[in-house]
C-alpha cells in the first residue's frame, strides 16, 4: 500500500488553500463539508468565492503565497497554475508538519485526496495513488450505484440504537448477525422507502423478540416491477431485493434473464403455465404469496413491467393487507414507455402530443367496452396493452369513431429485448401488415401522430436474435393476448 487510508477530522480547524480559481474553489468547498474554517490564499479570487467570503463561510488573506500565512493551519492544499508557488508551498508545509496536497502533483504531496461516495455518515473514498484518477472516478461511480442513496439515513438511525443493542445482545457474534439482519432485510428497506419511524418500531420488536427469546423469523413481500424485458431496466431498488430473496413467484412477462438475478439458491416459483399459456388463478397467486410469507420467507413477486399498471399489483396487496403481511411496491419502467424508447417513439411531442392513454386491449367476453370517443381525440397518443388479438377491432373502431385511417400506428414485438420487431403503417393497414408476419407476444400497440418521428430517431438496434445471451427471451409470452377473440 503506497498510501494509508484514513478520514480525518477537521471541525472548526484551519485549512489553507492557496489559490483563487475554479479548482481551488472545488476543493474549498469539500473542506467546508468537513466543517473545516477555511483560510484561501490568493491575490484574486473567483466570483464564487467572493460570495462564499460574504457569507462569512471562509476568510480570504488577499496577498501572495508566503510561508507564514501557513502558521496553526492542520492542512494546506496549493490550487494554483504556478509550479514555482505551489512548490513553496510544498516545502513551507513541510517545515511546519503540515499535510500538503498539491492539486494534480503528487510528487509534491503527503497526502491525496481521494474520489468519494457520500452517503454522510457513511463515506466510501477510492483512490489510485494518482495512478489514474479517472479510473478512480470510474469506480466511484459505480459504488455510487451500488450503494442505496438513503444509507446515510440507515447509518444514523443505527447509530441510535447501538448502545441499547450492545446491552441487549451480550454475545458479539450475535450482535453482529443482528445487525446483518436489519441491515439486510425490511427493516433497512423501510428506511430506504423513507418509513423511518416503521422502520424504528421494527428494531424494538425485533430486539424484544430476541429478549423474550422468540426470534421467530417474519416474512415479507415485495411486489417489485421488473420491466419490460431489458435487464439493464431494472432499479437499483428491484437487483437488491432479487438478490436478498428467498423465494421469486414470478410470471410469463418477466424475461428469464431477469428472474436469474435472484440469489443463485433462492427458490424460483413460476406462476404462468407455459404450455396453454393461461396463468395460475390469480387467487391461487394471492393464497401462494400469503403462505410463503407465513413460513417466514423473503418474497420477491415479480412483475413485468409495473406492477400497478396493468399488473394486478393491487389485488395481490389486498390478499396481503387482510392477512396483515408485511409488504412493499417497488414500481418498474413499464411496457409503454420501454417499448416506446427502444422503438424511438417519444409518447409526447410538443408538435404532436399533448396527452398519452394506456389502455388495455384486452376486451373482456369479447364485448368492446371503451370508450371510444375518449380515445379519439386531438393530439393524443394512446398505447394499447394486451392490444394484439384484438387489433382489428381497435383500428376498425377507432376509424368508426372518427380518427383518420391514415393515423400512424406502431406495433412492437418483445420490446427492449433482441427480439424486438417493430412494425409500422396506419390504422388501416396494420392489422395487413401485421397478419402477414409471425408476430409473438407480448406486444404493444401505439396509435398517433408520434409514430411518424420513429423515422428520425429509432436508434436501437436489436441484434441478433440467436445470440446465445438473448435467447432465453424467447421464452417469453404474453399469453392473455391469445385467450381474445379476432
Ligand atoms: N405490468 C405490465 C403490463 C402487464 S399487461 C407493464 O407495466 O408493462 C401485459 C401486456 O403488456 C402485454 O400483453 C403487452 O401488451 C405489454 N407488454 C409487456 N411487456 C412488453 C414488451 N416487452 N414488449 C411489448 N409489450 C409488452
Amino acid at each position: 500500500m503506497d498510501y494509508l487510508p484514513i478520514f480525518l477530522n477537521l471541525k472548526g480547524k484551519t485549512c489553507a488553500v492557496v489559490g483563487g480559481g475554479e479548482v481551488a474553489a472545488r476543493k474549498i468547498s469539500l473542506l467546508l463539508k468537513a466543517y473545516s474554517q477555511v483560510k484561501v490564499i490568493a491575490p484574486q479570487i473567483e466570483s464564487v468565492l467572493e460570495k462564499l467570503k460574504e457569507e462569512g463561510k471562509v476568510d480570504h488573506v488577499k496577498d501572495r503565497f508566503v510561508g507564514k500565512y501557513l502558521t496553526g493551519c492542520s492542512l494546506v492544499i496549493a490550487a494554483t497554475n504556478d509550479q514555482a508557488v505551489n512548490k513553496s508551498v510544498h516545502d513551507s508545509a513541510l517545515k511546519l508538519n503540515i499535510p500538503v496536497n498539491v492539486v494534480d502533483d503528487p510528487s509534491l504531496c503527503t497526502f491525496i485526496m481521494p474520489s468519494i461516495v457520500d452517503r454522510s455518515p457513511l463515506i466510501a473514498a477510492v483512490s489510485t495513488g494518482g495512478a489514474s484518477p479517472v479510473l478512480a472516478r470510474l469506480v466511484r461511480a459505480r459504488m455510487e450505484s451500488l450503494i442505496p442513496a438513503s444509507y446515510g439515513k440507515l447509518a444514523k438511525l443505527i447509530s441510535t440504537f447501538r448502545s441499547k443493542v450492545k446491552d441487549t445482545i451480550k454475545i458479539p457474534r450475535q450482535r453482529r448477525l443482528f445487525w446483518e439482519k436489519v441491515l439486510q432485510g425490511h427493516i433497512a428497506e423501510l428506511v430506504f422507502c423513507g418509513r423511518e419511524k416503521d422502520a424504528r418500531v421494527a428494531i424494538q420488536e425485533e430486539l424484544d423478540s430476541l429478549a423474550l427469546g422468540n426470534g421467530a423469523k417474519k416474512g415479507e413481500v415485495y411486489l417489485v416491477g421488473g420491466g419490460p424485458g431489458d435487464p439493464d431496466l431494472l432499479t437499483f431498488r428491484a437487483l437488491r431485493l432479487l438478490q436478498q430473496a428467498d423465494v421469486v413467484v414470478h410470471d410469463r412477462l418477466v424475461s428469464p434473464r431477469i428472474v436469474d438475478m435472484a440469489r443463485r439458491d433462492a427458490k424460483r416459483i413460476y406462476v404462468g403455465k407455459e404450455r396453454d399459456k393461461h396463468a395460475l388463478p390469480q387467487e391461487d397467486i394471492n393464497n401462494l404469496l400469503v403462505r410463503l410469507a407465513k413460513e417466514g420467507n423473503k418474497v420477491v413477486r415479480l412483475k413485468g413491467g409495473d406492477p400497478f399498471i396493468f399488473g394486478r399489483g393491487g389485488e395481490e396487496l389486498e390478499t396481503l393487507v387482510s392477512e396483515s403481511i408485511p409488504f412493499q411496491v417497488v414500481p418498474g419502467i413499464t411496457a409503454a414507455s420501454g417499448c416506446a424508447a427502444y422503438a424511438g417513439i417519444p409518447l409526447t411531442h410538443r408538435d404532436f402530443a399533448q396527452s398519452c392513454v394506456f389502455i388495455t386491449g384486452h376486451l373482456k367476453d369479447g364485448t368492446t367496452n371503451l370508450d371510444w370517443d375518449a380515445l379519439v381525440q386531438p393530439r393524443q397518443t394512446i398505447v394499447f396493452y394486451m392490444g394484439l388479438a384484438g387489433l382489428d377491432r381497435l383500428c376498425a373502431e377507432l376509424m368508426k369513431h372518427g380518427m383518420s385511417e391514415t393515423m400512424p400506428a406502431a406495433l412492437v414485438q418483445q420490446g427492449t429485448t433482441h427480439f424486438q420487431r417493430v412494425y409500422v403503417g396506419d390504422l388501416k393497414s396494420l392489422p395487413d401488415i401485421v397478419a402477414k408476419e409471425n408476430v409473438k407476444a407480448p406486444t404493444l400497440v401505439i396509435v398517433g401522430e408520434v409514430v411518424q418521428l420513429r423515422n428520425k430517431l429509432d436508434w436501437f438496434d436489436p441484434g441478433l436474435a440467436s445470440d446465445a445471451s438473448w435467447g432465453v427471451d424467447s421464452k417469453m409470452g404474453g399469453g392473455l393476448e391469445k385467450t381474445l377473440p379476432s
